[in-house]
């Protein structure tokens, strides 16, 4: 078995006893984690589960999602992370369009799991440890190779339905080498896990690369940023992963002055770039962030900004890892300083599960279209610049929301924002703002479009700003553009 199915029992042989997972002060060594993913191996093969088979996860993080994801990939199985905070309609789509056989949840999903028509169902509780007692130890031989798939793992959505994207355990591989080569890993890491492990930038690029390098997992169930403070004292973390708004909040505590940070190594961020403002605020605690740009399909790392070059570079996302290329392309094809990103390396899936059309939209020749809009600098240092969808067209110019959005936030009275397209006679769209004011703040939509004068091209200043309580966003904290237009984006 070459794939990660192997990985417990490669980290047993060398650092049996040293701490795997700690989750709510219960410790897991490497042997304790392999011979539990083993029994549950047995315990999934006694109820049926094959090689390639659909093996689903549902639960927040814990030890046993990375025994069901270890114990899938021991029986050469596919497994199957699902986002809890989905909608039940949604995750039932999940289960559906994956054909998965078994759902193994925790008790939380139980009234979910009884109504779901997977055939069959393994909760985590004492039961399951009495059948885990009653299974063999002796690891299941079975032929895993690179090319076999790993996981089946659904993008988040933003853009419509989230798509089932398929990656074989040599994508999984290859981004954990990427992530090793271009990150700070150690041996001995101590990582926190917060942001959840369904999505795939904590589990592939923070969980799966410290396995590799046999540090420890903190698993947390839920992020609070002062118990996060709490964990980094308590148990002298040396990893951080989390998303931009996470490290905010962080910050924010009001302990954070003053706590004892000295053990931290390495902060990794992405999903969006980290402002300015909040790299200095860490910078004046010593730290640094390493930033990552990637998406699901990529597995998912695509560019680093190293810590470096967070300043100097600020804003961009970084270079290409070290196995990836990268191409920007304009509408025809052509290469180009500014359009879409593509990528292609030995972590890009093989294909959308289920979507042969969408698969043959996406991949051309093993170059990947992200979808994003991209620049690169005189250095190959890449920027995103903002969603191809959520692109503007007015009068022939492309505008792109973000770049609005970001001058937007500059404005004290701004809490949150979004700027989409509407329909114009003259221009074909042009920008509106949606604004959400920041608490207690008093502005009106004239005296925030005034802010933009001067600052931006007028043909990109919006023609109207609506005013409103809360914009949708995904459980990750992003726009949800597309229910945006459709509430906001009809002409006035
Ligand atoms: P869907 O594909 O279902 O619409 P999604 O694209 O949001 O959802 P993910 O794979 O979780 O699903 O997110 C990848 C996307 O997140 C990228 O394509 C990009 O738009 C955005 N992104 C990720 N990292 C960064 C970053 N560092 N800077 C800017 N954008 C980023
Ligand atoms: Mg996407």
């Amino acid at each position: 078995n070459h794939g990660i199915g192997s990985w417990t029992a490669r980290r047993a042989r060398r650092t049996p006893h040293r701490p795997a997972v700690i989750h709510e002060g219960v410790q897991l060594t490497y042997a304790e984690l392999h011979d539990r993913t083993t029994r549950l191996a047995h315990h999934l093969r006694h109820l049926g589960v094959r090689p390639g088979d659909r093996v689903a996860f549902l639960g927040p993080n814990h030890p046993s999602f990375l025994e069901t994801l270890f114990a899938a990939g021991q029986l050469g199985a596919i497994f199957v992370p699902l986002n809890t905070r989905l909608a039940e309609p949604e995750l039932r789509h999940c289960l559906t369009d994956s054909g998965a056989s078994v759902l193994v949840h925790t008790p939380a999903f139980e009234a979910f799991a009884v109504t779901s028509d997977v055939p069959r169902r393994v909760a985590v509780d004492t039961g399951l440890d009495q059948a885990l007692a009653a299974c063999p130890s002796t690891p299941i031989d079975i032929r895993v190779t690179h090319a076999d798939t790993a996981m089946i793992m659904y993008t988040s959505g933003t853009t419509g339905r989230a798509k089932g994207a398929v990656l074989t355990h040599g994508n999984l591989v290859w981004n954990s080498v990427n992530t090793l080569v271009d990150g700070e890993f150690a041996a001995g890491d101590v990582a926190l896990l917060s942001a959840p492990l369904f999505h795939t930038a904590a589990l592939n690029m923070t969980c799966l690369p410290t396995v590799l390098k046999g540090g420890t997992l903190v698993l947390e169930e839920s992020f609070s940023p002062a118990r996060t403070l709490d964990l980094v004292e308590r148990l002298r973390v040396t990893v951080m992963f989390g998303v931009p708004a996470m490290f905010q909040q962080i910050a924010a505590e009001p302990r954070f002055a003053e706590a004892d940070l000295s053990s931290v190594r390495m902060m990794l961020c992405g999903g969006a770039p980290v402002p300015e403002a909040l790299i200095r605020t860490y910078r004046r605690r010593g730290l640094d962030f390493i930033q990552g740009y990637g998406m699901t399909e990529a597995s998912p790392g695509v560019c680093l900004l190293d810590a470096e070059h967070a300043l100097d570079k600020s804003g961009s996302a970084g270079l290409p890892h070290f196995f990836d290329d990268v191409r920007i392309v304009d509408p025809a094809g052509h290469d180009s300083s500014r359009g879409e990103l593509l990528v292609e390396g030995p972590n890009v899936m093989s294909g959308y599960w289920n979507l042969p059309d969408e698969t043959a939209a996406a991949l051309h020749d093993g170059w990947f279209r992200s979808g994003d809009i991209a620049r690169t600098d005189d250095d190959g240092y890449v920027t995103i610049v903002d969603r191809a969808k959520d692109m503007i067209i007015s009068g022939g110019e492309n505008i792109y929301p973000a770049e609005i959005e970001n001058l937007l936030y500059e404005h004290p009275a701004v809490g949150d924002c979004a700027v989409i397209g509407v329909p114009d006679e003259s221009w074909g769209e042009v920008p509106r703002a949606v604004v959400v004011l920041a608490s207690d703040a008093t502005a009106s939509a004239e005296d925030i479009l005034a802010s933009l004068e001067g600052r931006l091209a007028r043909y990109k200043i919006p023609k109207s700003l609506v005013l409103t309580d809360a914009l949708p966003r995904t459980g990750a904290g992003k726009l949800i553009k597309s229910r945006i237009r459709e509430k906001f984006g009809t002409p006035s």
